[in-house]
């Protein structure tokens, strides 16, 4: 294998990637001097060092955001509509290299980068669609009296602030509503994942963006830098994609200046597979639905309940195909598993599976750290796991498949509901009235029936407990980034 960021992406569009902060449409170093080391979590080395800003930074970007402001919610929607057009083909004509990046950076293989890209630019196409359907209305008051005019507007300066799970589509997911609907933002990518942040906002440049209206703040800081941010009384937005923990100190944070919040958090996902369903279909979806990005999706199916007279051949063959994933490097095109993000992911992995183990975990396949460079974990599949485990109540985030059997319909909806988290649920069965059954019961935003993959941008995305507030993609992640204005008059 090659080693360095350039020796991967020689010859690319991307020849140069971008490493400094992007602010009022220029790129620029932190004004510390500090930089961040950007770790290929395959081979544990550097791939290159990205500005690492200050608090000064951030609320620099707000100045740029707030300069650029009035002149882009003026701007002419179907103009807004055809910047976000042509930042949806450049991403498109630059896919490959984009992907590669990905998978660089955050250890995914390639063709779940390639993935990632697809569903990324569709957000641009989607709200390039959108940006022209902001509507309204105008009634006549019950009274008779006055009309009732109601717009809606943009909120304002919005701070976006991503995971690096997904680092390209959850920014695309942010930047594309929020251009729509007439706002500009800061994006404060993850800290491991900048260079997929940096190249998207190259794509936008050429696209056509006005300097200041997208900056993007790479920082080690992000505590401080978004906090910074969030008290500024310019700012009336935060969208917020990561975990629960960190999205509950941000809504605390942005109570001081009563700041809309977006929230798309955790999840700890059921998947149930009743015995009147096909099976081969169910493993194939457990297998989108667990091993897409490796098992580092907000959506991974996180907990399997297999109806007891099929968990035998639901779980032998799960656990045949499991086995049979290539692990390797991301960018590796053969590979199908990468690397787990940092050391520190691979830890958490591990040592949920051996406190599932110790309280009496059957392991079918996998469970073993593998020696060698690399944040590698295997394909695991675990059966017999005691209801105390606490790979049940906290989002795995990594590889690895708990099998349960249920006997009853009621027995099943209260194990799937039996957490905090609420973002989605799968259900597999040949009865269509019982899976609509079932996922009205199940306390999730959203339910894929005989299906392993929900996520789409023309659909509501989103959480209801504690996986978040609010929705992305579709008309209404639209909404999220518009505020309504109501005006009483007589005429
Ligand atoms: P994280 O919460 O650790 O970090 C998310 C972002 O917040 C990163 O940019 C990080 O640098 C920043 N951050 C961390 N601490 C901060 C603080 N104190 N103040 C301000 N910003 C801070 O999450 P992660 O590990 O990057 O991502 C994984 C998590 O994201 C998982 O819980 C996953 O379920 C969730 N996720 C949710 C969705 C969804 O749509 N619901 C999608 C993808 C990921």
């Amino acid at each position: 294998m090659t080693t360095t960021l350039y020796d991967h992406i020689a010859g690319d569009w991307l020849s140069e990637v971008p490493t400094g902060l992007f602010i009022g449409g220029r790129w620029r170093p932190s004004s510390s001097g500090d930089c961040i080391d950007v770790i290929d979590p395959s081979i544990e080395r550097c791939l290159a060092r990205v500005a690492d800003g200050t608090v000064d930074d951030g609320l620099a970007a707000v100045e740029a955001a707030a300069a650029a402001a009035a002149g882009w919610a003026a701007t002419p929607p179907r103009r807004r509509a055809e910047i976000l057009r042509r930042a949806f083909e450049r991403m498109t004509a630059r896919a490959a290299t984009l992907a590669k990046l990905i998978s660089l950076e955050n250890g995914k293989a390639l063709r779940d980068a390639e993935g990632e890209v697809a569903y990324a630019a569709e957000f641009f196409r989607w709200y390039a669609e959108e940006a022209v359907r902001i509507d309204g209305s105008l009634g006549l008051a019950p009274g008779g009296a006055n009309r009732i005019l109601v717009q809606h507007q943009p909120v304002g300066i919005s701070v976006l602030v991503t995971p690096w799970n997904f680092p390209a589509a959850m920014a695309t997911r942010k930047i594309g509503p929020a251009l729509a609907a007439g706002c500009t933002c800061i994006l404060k990518p993850a800290t491991e994942t900048p260079l997929t942040a940096l190249a998207v906002a190259q794509i936008l440049a050429e696209a056509g963006v006005p300097d200041g209206v997208v900056n993007v703040v790479t920082t080690r800081r992000s505590g401080p830098v978004v906090s910074a941010m969030l008290h500024d009384p310019r700012v009336r937005k935060l969208s917020f994609t990561g975990s629960t923990a960190v999205g509950r100190t941000l809504l605390r944070e942005a109570a001081d200046q009563v700041i809309g919040c977006s929230m798309e958090l955790g999840g700890n996902a059921p998947f149930l597979v009743f015995e009147d369903a096909d099976l081969d279909a169910a493993v194939e979806g457990a297998m989108v639905a667990k091993m897409r990005n490796g098992g580092e999706a907000c959506t991974a199916a996180n907990r399997f309940y297999v109806h007891r007279s099929v968990i035998d051949a639901f779980a032998r063959t799960f656990a045949d195909r499991m086995a049979g994933v290539r692990m390797g490097p991301g960018v590796d095109p053969a590979t199908g598993l990468g690397p787990l993000v940092n050391a520190a992911s691979r830890s958490k992995v591990a040592a949920l599976v051996e406190d599932a183990v110790h309280r009496g975990a059957n392991v079918l396949t996998g469970g073993q750290v593998p020696s060698g460079a690399g944040y590698f974990y295997p394909p695991t599949v675990l059966t017999d796991v005691a209801a105390d485990s606490a790979l049940l109540r906290e989002e795995i985030f990594g590889p690895v498949a708990p099998i349960m059997p249920f006997d009853t319909e009621d027995e099943a909806i209260a194990a799937a509901n039996d957490t905090e988290y609420g973002l989605v649920a799968y259900v597999y069965t040949g009865d269509l009235a019982r899976g609509l059954r079932v996922g009205e019961r199940l306390e999730s935003g959203m339910i894929a029936l005989n299906r392993g993959l929900v996520s789409d941008p023309a659909a509501p995305f989103g959480g209801v407990k504690q996986s978040g507030l609010g929705r992305e993609g579709s008309h209404h992640g639209l909404l999220e980034f518009m505020e309504v204005k109501y005006i009483a008059t007589t005429w």
